[in-house]
Protein backbone atom coordinates (compact mmCIF):
# COMPACT_ATOMS: atom_id res chain seq x y z
CA UNK A 1 0.00 0.00 0.00
CA UNK A 2 1.37 3.67 -0.76
CA UNK A 3 2.02 5.95 2.49
CA UNK A 4 -0.79 7.87 0.96
CA UNK A 5 -3.18 5.01 1.29
CA UNK A 6 -1.80 4.02 4.53
CA UNK A 7 -2.11 7.16 6.04
CA UNK A 8 -5.73 7.56 4.84
CA UNK A 9 -6.71 3.97 6.30
CA UNK A 10 -5.19 4.05 9.57
CA UNK A 11 -6.49 8.20 10.03
CA UNK A 12 -9.25 8.98 13.11
CA UNK A 13 -11.14 11.61 11.77
CA UNK A 14 -13.75 12.80 14.39
CA UNK A 15 -16.72 13.38 13.60
CA UNK A 16 -20.94 13.23 13.97
CA UNK A 17 -21.92 10.23 12.07
CA UNK A 18 -19.42 7.52 11.37
CA UNK A 19 -17.53 7.25 8.30
CA UNK A 20 -17.98 5.07 5.50
CA UNK A 21 -15.11 3.54 3.84
CA UNK A 22 -15.45 5.97 0.52
CA UNK A 23 -14.55 8.83 2.88
CA UNK A 24 -13.17 11.41 0.52
CA UNK A 25 -16.14 10.70 -1.66
CA UNK A 26 -18.57 10.81 1.43
CA UNK A 27 -20.82 13.80 2.26
CA UNK A 28 -19.83 13.47 5.75
CA UNK A 29 -16.16 15.72 5.48
CA UNK A 30 -17.59 16.96 2.24
CA UNK A 31 -21.31 18.60 2.92
CA UNK A 32 -21.60 20.81 -0.43
CA UNK A 33 -21.89 19.32 -4.08
CA UNK A 34 -18.64 19.23 -5.88
CA UNK A 35 -18.58 21.09 -8.91
CA UNK A 36 -16.14 20.56 -11.48
CA UNK A 37 -15.08 23.47 -14.08
CA UNK A 38 -13.75 22.18 -17.51
CA UNK A 39 -13.43 25.24 -20.15
CA UNK A 40 -17.21 26.94 -19.32
CA UNK A 41 -19.14 24.19 -18.66
CA UNK A 42 -19.65 23.36 -14.91
CA UNK A 43 -20.12 20.16 -14.22
CA UNK A 44 -22.36 19.32 -10.98
CA UNK A 45 -23.67 22.95 -11.37
CA UNK A 46 -27.40 24.27 -12.08
CA UNK A 47 -27.25 23.26 -15.60
CA UNK A 48 -28.22 19.59 -16.34
CA UNK A 49 -25.86 18.55 -19.14
CA UNK A 50 -26.43 17.02 -22.26
CA UNK A 51 -23.49 14.79 -23.15
CA UNK A 52 -24.18 13.06 -26.80
CA UNK A 53 -22.32 11.49 -29.21
CA UNK A 54 -22.04 7.94 -31.69
CA UNK A 55 -21.22 4.75 -29.12
CA UNK A 56 -17.96 4.37 -31.39
CA UNK A 57 -16.04 7.04 -33.81
CA UNK A 58 -16.27 5.40 -37.20
CA UNK A 59 -15.41 8.00 -39.78
CA UNK A 60 -15.33 11.37 -40.43
CA UNK A 61 -18.14 12.70 -41.81
CA UNK A 62 -19.96 10.41 -39.06
CA UNK A 63 -18.49 11.89 -36.23
CA UNK A 64 -18.68 15.60 -37.93
CA UNK A 65 -22.63 14.56 -38.19
CA UNK A 66 -22.86 13.46 -34.76
CA UNK A 67 -21.49 16.53 -33.06
CA UNK A 68 -23.30 18.72 -35.12
CA UNK A 69 -26.16 16.77 -34.00
CA UNK A 70 -24.94 17.25 -30.43
CA UNK A 71 -24.60 20.94 -30.67
CA UNK A 72 -27.30 21.66 -32.07
CA UNK A 73 -28.62 19.63 -29.53
CA UNK A 74 -27.46 22.14 -26.89
CA UNK A 75 -24.88 19.66 -25.57
CA UNK A 76 -21.51 21.03 -24.09
CA UNK A 77 -19.85 17.29 -24.16
CA UNK A 78 -18.72 15.02 -27.44
CA UNK A 79 -19.33 11.42 -26.36
CA UNK A 80 -17.08 8.75 -28.57
CA UNK A 81 -15.65 5.81 -28.17
CA UNK A 82 -12.26 5.22 -29.94
CA UNK A 83 -10.69 2.55 -28.12
CA UNK A 84 -13.76 0.39 -27.56
CA UNK A 85 -14.46 -2.13 -24.78
CA UNK A 86 -16.40 -5.01 -26.93
CA UNK A 87 -17.58 -8.20 -25.99
CA UNK A 88 -16.79 -10.16 -28.63
CA UNK A 89 -13.22 -10.05 -30.35
CA UNK A 90 -14.57 -10.38 -33.69
CA UNK A 91 -16.64 -7.28 -33.30
CA UNK A 92 -15.32 -3.50 -34.38
CA UNK A 93 -12.77 -2.55 -31.99
CA UNK A 94 -12.71 1.16 -32.54
CA UNK A 95 -10.41 3.28 -34.36
CA UNK A 96 -7.61 3.77 -31.79
CA UNK A 97 -5.59 6.93 -32.31
CA UNK A 98 -7.32 7.88 -35.31
CA UNK A 99 -10.38 7.92 -34.02
CA UNK A 100 -9.05 10.58 -31.22
CA UNK A 101 -7.73 12.55 -34.06
CA UNK A 102 -11.37 12.90 -35.29
CA UNK A 103 -12.75 13.87 -32.04
CA UNK A 104 -10.33 16.43 -31.65
CA UNK A 105 -11.28 17.56 -35.23
CA UNK A 106 -14.97 17.81 -34.09
CA UNK A 107 -14.02 19.05 -30.77
CA UNK A 108 -12.64 22.10 -33.13
CA UNK A 109 -15.02 22.17 -35.21
CA UNK A 110 -18.13 22.59 -32.68
CA UNK A 111 -16.04 23.97 -29.31
CA UNK A 112 -17.51 20.82 -27.73
CA UNK A 113 -15.61 19.16 -24.95
CA UNK A 114 -14.33 15.11 -25.69
CA UNK A 115 -15.00 12.75 -23.58
CA UNK A 116 -13.49 9.54 -24.43
CA UNK A 117 -12.85 5.99 -23.00
CA UNK A 118 -9.27 4.54 -21.94
CA UNK A 119 -9.37 1.57 -21.27
CA UNK A 120 -5.92 0.49 -20.08
CA UNK A 121 -2.76 1.67 -18.64
CA UNK A 122 -0.97 1.55 -21.69
CA UNK A 123 -3.16 3.54 -23.55
CA UNK A 124 -3.58 6.32 -21.30
CA UNK A 125 -0.81 8.54 -22.57
CA UNK A 126 -2.75 8.75 -25.94
CA UNK A 127 -6.29 8.89 -24.66
CA UNK A 128 -5.20 11.27 -22.36
CA UNK A 129 -3.52 13.55 -25.11
CA UNK A 130 -7.14 14.16 -26.67
CA UNK A 131 -9.80 13.64 -24.38
CA UNK A 132 -10.87 16.89 -21.96
CA UNK A 133 -12.69 14.13 -19.90
CA UNK A 134 -10.95 10.69 -19.22
CA UNK A 135 -14.06 7.89 -19.33
CA UNK A 136 -13.88 4.35 -17.49
CA UNK A 137 -16.53 2.10 -19.28
CA UNK A 138 -18.28 -0.54 -16.94
CA UNK A 139 -16.06 -3.50 -17.48
CA UNK A 140 -13.32 -1.31 -16.22
CA UNK A 141 -14.56 -0.19 -13.07
CA UNK A 142 -12.94 -2.56 -11.05
CA UNK A 143 -9.40 -2.29 -12.97
CA UNK A 144 -7.32 -0.74 -10.14
CA UNK A 145 -4.39 -0.29 -11.40
CA UNK A 146 -5.62 1.66 -14.41
CA UNK A 147 -7.84 3.45 -11.74
CA UNK A 148 -4.09 4.03 -9.75
CA UNK A 149 -2.80 5.51 -12.85
CA UNK A 150 -5.72 7.67 -13.66
CA UNK A 151 -5.27 9.14 -10.08
CA UNK A 152 -2.24 10.42 -11.01
CA UNK A 153 -3.66 12.66 -14.53
CA UNK A 154 -5.49 16.09 -13.96
CA UNK A 155 -7.94 15.22 -16.00
CA UNK A 156 -11.41 14.53 -14.96
CA UNK A 157 -12.87 10.71 -14.59
CA UNK A 158 -16.28 10.26 -16.13
CA UNK A 159 -16.32 6.41 -13.68
CA UNK A 160 -19.35 4.36 -15.31
CA UNK A 161 -20.77 1.54 -12.62
CA UNK A 162 -19.66 -1.65 -13.11
CA UNK A 163 -22.62 -3.89 -14.73
CA UNK A 164 -22.43 -6.25 -11.44
CA UNK A 165 -21.31 -3.57 -9.06
CA UNK A 166 -22.85 -2.48 -5.86
CA UNK A 167 -22.78 1.09 -5.29
CA UNK A 168 -20.33 0.87 -2.06
CA UNK A 169 -18.03 -0.58 -4.57
CA UNK A 170 -18.64 1.85 -7.08
CA UNK A 171 -18.05 5.04 -4.51
CA UNK A 172 -14.75 2.58 -3.26
CA UNK A 173 -13.63 2.99 -6.98
CA UNK A 174 -13.97 6.63 -6.80
CA UNK A 175 -11.96 6.65 -4.10
CA UNK A 176 -8.85 4.80 -5.17
CA UNK A 177 -8.76 7.91 -7.82
CA UNK A 178 -9.60 10.38 -4.85
CA UNK A 179 -7.41 8.51 -2.43
CA UNK A 180 -4.15 8.83 -4.62
CA UNK A 181 -5.11 12.46 -5.96
CA UNK A 182 -7.80 13.27 -8.46
CA UNK A 183 -10.98 14.88 -7.10
CA UNK A 184 -12.58 15.35 -10.35
CA UNK A 185 -14.55 12.20 -10.20
CA UNK A 186 -18.15 12.31 -12.36
CA UNK A 187 -20.62 8.94 -11.33
CA UNK A 188 -22.18 8.00 -14.41
CA UNK A 189 -24.99 5.22 -13.68
CA UNK A 190 -25.34 3.00 -16.77
CA UNK A 191 -27.83 -0.21 -15.62
CA UNK A 192 -26.80 -3.29 -13.77
CA UNK A 193 -27.18 -7.10 -15.04
CA UNK A 194 -30.34 -8.27 -13.87
CA UNK A 195 -32.66 -11.36 -14.56
CA UNK A 196 -34.01 -9.82 -17.77
CA UNK A 197 -32.73 -9.65 -20.94
CA UNK A 198 -35.63 -10.18 -23.26
CA UNK A 199 -37.05 -6.95 -22.95
CA UNK A 200 -34.28 -5.07 -21.76
CA UNK A 201 -30.39 -4.58 -21.93
CA UNK A 202 -29.74 -3.47 -18.60
CA UNK A 203 -31.43 -2.27 -15.80
CA UNK A 204 -30.71 1.30 -15.00
CA UNK A 205 -30.56 1.68 -11.70
CA UNK A 206 -32.46 5.03 -11.13
CA UNK A 207 -32.60 4.73 -7.29
CA UNK A 208 -28.81 4.95 -7.25
CA UNK A 209 -28.91 8.65 -8.05
CA UNK A 210 -31.22 9.76 -5.05
CA UNK A 211 -29.16 7.67 -2.95
CA UNK A 212 -25.81 8.91 -4.33
CA UNK A 213 -26.79 12.37 -3.96
CA UNK A 214 -27.04 11.78 0.00
CA UNK A 215 -23.84 9.48 0.31
CA UNK A 216 -21.80 11.44 -1.80
CA UNK A 217 -20.72 15.34 -3.35
CA UNK A 218 -19.72 14.13 -6.69
CA UNK A 219 -21.71 15.02 -9.45
CA UNK A 220 -24.04 11.83 -11.07
CA UNK A 221 -25.12 11.42 -14.57
CA UNK A 222 -27.34 8.70 -16.13
CA UNK A 223 -26.31 7.00 -19.44
CA UNK A 224 -30.21 5.57 -20.53
CA UNK A 225 -28.46 4.53 -23.73
CA UNK A 226 -26.67 1.64 -22.49
CA UNK A 227 -28.87 0.90 -19.61
CA UNK A 228 -31.54 0.16 -21.52
CA UNK A 229 -30.20 -1.06 -24.88
CA UNK A 230 -33.29 0.55 -26.62
CA UNK A 231 -34.24 3.62 -28.58
CA UNK A 232 -37.67 3.65 -27.50
CA UNK A 233 -36.95 4.08 -23.99
CA UNK A 234 -34.46 6.77 -23.78
CA UNK A 235 -36.45 9.46 -23.58
CA UNK A 236 -38.91 8.18 -20.93
CA UNK A 237 -35.50 7.04 -18.87
CA UNK A 238 -33.96 10.32 -19.64
CA UNK A 239 -37.14 12.57 -17.84
CA UNK A 240 -37.20 9.76 -15.05
CA UNK A 241 -33.23 10.11 -14.79
CA UNK A 242 -33.82 14.19 -14.53
CA UNK A 243 -36.74 13.66 -12.20
CA UNK A 244 -34.08 11.65 -9.68
CA UNK A 245 -31.75 14.19 -9.52
CA UNK A 246 -29.24 13.68 -12.24
CA UNK A 247 -26.72 15.85 -13.10
CA UNK A 248 -26.58 15.46 -17.00
CA UNK A 249 -27.59 12.59 -19.39
CA UNK A 250 -25.27 10.81 -21.65
CA UNK A 251 -26.85 10.02 -24.62
CA UNK A 252 -25.55 7.90 -28.13
CA UNK A 253 -26.87 9.56 -30.88
CA UNK A 254 -25.83 8.54 -34.64
CA UNK A 255 -26.35 10.11 -37.82
CA UNK A 256 -28.16 7.16 -39.15
CA UNK A 257 -28.79 4.45 -36.53
CA UNK A 258 -29.24 1.83 -38.93
CA UNK A 259 -26.01 1.85 -39.84
CA UNK A 260 -24.05 2.12 -36.74
CA UNK A 261 -21.16 -0.58 -36.17
CA UNK A 262 -22.27 -0.53 -32.59
CA UNK A 263 -25.28 0.36 -30.47
CA UNK A 264 -27.49 1.41 -32.90
CA UNK A 265 -30.51 -0.07 -31.61
CA UNK A 266 -29.80 2.21 -28.28
CA UNK A 267 -28.38 4.99 -30.62
CA UNK A 268 -30.79 8.11 -31.27
CA UNK A 269 -31.23 10.05 -34.80
CA UNK A 270 -30.20 13.55 -34.56
CA UNK A 271 -33.98 14.56 -34.80
CA UNK A 272 -34.93 12.25 -32.14
CA UNK A 273 -32.45 13.69 -30.49
CA UNK A 274 -34.08 17.27 -30.53
CA UNK A 275 -36.83 15.31 -29.06
CA UNK A 276 -35.53 14.57 -26.30
CA UNK A 277 -34.54 18.11 -25.56
CA UNK A 278 -37.94 19.11 -25.66
CA UNK A 279 -39.24 16.26 -23.30
CA UNK A 280 -36.81 17.03 -20.77
CA UNK A 281 -36.69 20.50 -20.51
CA UNK A 282 -39.60 21.49 -18.79
CA UNK A 283 -38.97 18.75 -16.37
CA UNK A 284 -35.43 20.28 -15.43
CA UNK A 285 -36.85 23.47 -15.05
CA UNK A 286 -39.59 22.13 -12.63
CA UNK A 287 -36.57 20.72 -10.77
CA UNK A 288 -35.37 24.33 -10.93
CA UNK A 289 -32.27 23.32 -13.13
CA UNK A 290 -31.39 24.21 -16.79
CA UNK A 291 -31.08 21.31 -19.21
CA UNK A 292 -28.66 22.03 -21.63
CA UNK A 293 -27.91 24.99 -24.03
CA UNK A 294 -30.24 24.73 -26.58
C1 LIG B 1 -19.63 3.56 -23.65
O1 LIG B 1 -20.23 4.45 -23.04
O2 LIG B 1 -18.99 3.77 -24.70
C2 LIG B 1 -19.64 2.17 -23.14
C3 LIG B 1 -18.90 1.21 -23.68
O3 LIG B 1 -20.48 2.00 -22.11
P1 LIG B 1 -20.35 1.00 -20.87
O4 LIG B 1 -18.91 1.01 -20.42
O5 LIG B 1 -21.30 1.58 -19.88
O6 LIG B 1 -20.79 -0.35 -21.37
MN1 LIG C 1 -22.32 2.05 -26.86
Amino acid sequence: MSSVLEQLATSSIPTERSLPPYRLASRVLHPEDTVINVGDVAIGGNEILLIAGPCAVEHEGQVLAAAEAAKKAGATILRGGAFKPRTSPYDFQGLGEDGLKLLDKARQQTGLLVVTEVMSEAELPVVAEYADILQVGSRSMSHFRLLEALAKTDKPILLKRGFQATIREWLLSAEYLMALGNHKVILCERGIRTFDSEHTRNTLDLSAVPVLKAQTHLPVIVDPSHGTGRRDLVIPMSKAAVAAGADGLMIEVHPDPSKALCDGKQSLSPEELLSLVDAVKPLAMACGRRFGRG
